[in-house]
């Protein structure tokens, strides 16, 4: 299938075996990764394999904590590309028995994988993982650090709606995160991303879901919503990540102070819109008449992952190649 490829061509091509974090990409790989992506939206659409970059190639998916949106949309982002995929998940792998993560990636990439897409709790481990092997690695996010391809799905889908999926350049625009900012992974991809593409990050939050260094040194805290938000371009809700300890206190107080709910969503510009990376707790940092309402691009947001994903294995693994 033909891809659109009229668009600007960026001058640094992103070629490395892993995609670990954000943060260790420039902006030009940044914008490269995206610019592939934006090309492939139509193939990813496509149902079965649009492509054929990856045929003959396998990629393991090896996920070491829950997962519904980043598993599924790497396994057809792979079937897309023409690759096959065998699947790994903590509960079903000898991780149980005791055996380290690393021992299990080079368990699977010893059977001839060409890619490795890991999910883990602590923050180093994927960077671990790509230390010991040799294939590709993509991390499907890692503890509370980073999640790299919500960071770029999450760009793609802002580039798209503001006209920016030419050049990938953010200057004039706002992006709000709202919520649990110092457990989030996402918010960690997603201020890294958005700042090296020229966007300013704003943060709005209790005092105990406050990030630290380094994230916090790119944005400018906010404690009041209902002011904040009548002056950006997107908001972007997070859900309490109460499994890595986060503690709202009361819950009527939070939902009060922080939920986007109708009445706010009211106050946003006309043009704004709002984001949201799942799970979504309904009711609670986000209203349902929000979610499913005219502003959200959450669906949006999960389409473009799959050619964000497409992107992210077809550049990693040709750099092995
Ligand atoms: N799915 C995202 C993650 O893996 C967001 C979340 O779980 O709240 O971090």
């Amino acid at each position: 299938m033909a891809d659109a490829t009229s668009h600007q061509s960026t001058e640094t091509r992103f070629s490395r075996r892993s995609l670990i974090a954000l943060a260790d990409l420039s902006s030009d790989e940044i914008r490269s990764l995206l610019s592939s992506a934006r090309d492939m939206v139509d193939a990813a659409a496509w149902p079965g394999a649009a492509r054929t970059d990856l045929a003959g190639h396998s990629v393991g998916t090896l996920f070491f904590e829950d997962s519904t949106r980043t598993r599924s949309s790497f396994t057809l982002a792979a079937q897309r590309m023409g690759a096959h995929v065998v699947d790994c998940s903590g509960a079903g792998t000898s991780v149980s028995k005791g055996e380290t993560i690393v021992d299990t990636a080079l368990t699977i990439e010893s059977m001839g994988v060409s890619a490795l897409v890991v999910r883990c709790t602590p923050e180093d481990g994927v960077r671990a993982v790509a230390d010991a092997v040799q294939c590709a690695v993509i991390s499907a996010g890692a503890g509370a650090g980073e999640h790299p391809t919500q960071g770029l799905l999450d760009c793609l889908t802002i580039a798209r709606e503001f006209d920016r999926d030419d050049a990938f350049d953010f200057s004039g625009l706002r992006l709000l995160i709202v919520g649990d900012l110092a457990h989030s992974r996402v918010a960690g991809s997603a201020v890294v991303g958005f700042t090296k593409l020229g966007g300013e990050v704003i943060c709005c939050c209790p005092e105990e879901m406050t990030p630290g260094p380094p994230m916090a040194s790119s944005l400018t805290i906010e404690r009041d919503l209902d002011r904040v938000i009548q002056d950006v371009d997107i908001v972007m809700m997070l859900r309490i990540q109460m499994e890595r300890g986060a503690d709202p206190g009361s819950m009527n107080a939070y939902t009060k102070a922080y939920q986007l709910d109708a009445r706010r969503a009211a106050l946003m510009r006309d043009d704004a819109i709002v984001m949201h990376p799942g799970p979504m707790n309904r009711e609670v940092e986000i209203a349902s008449e929000v979610a499913d309402g005219p502003r959200s691009r959450i669906w949006t947001q999960v389409r473009l992952g799959v050619p964000v994903r497409m992107a992210a294995l077809l550049h990693c693994i040709q750099s092995t190649t």
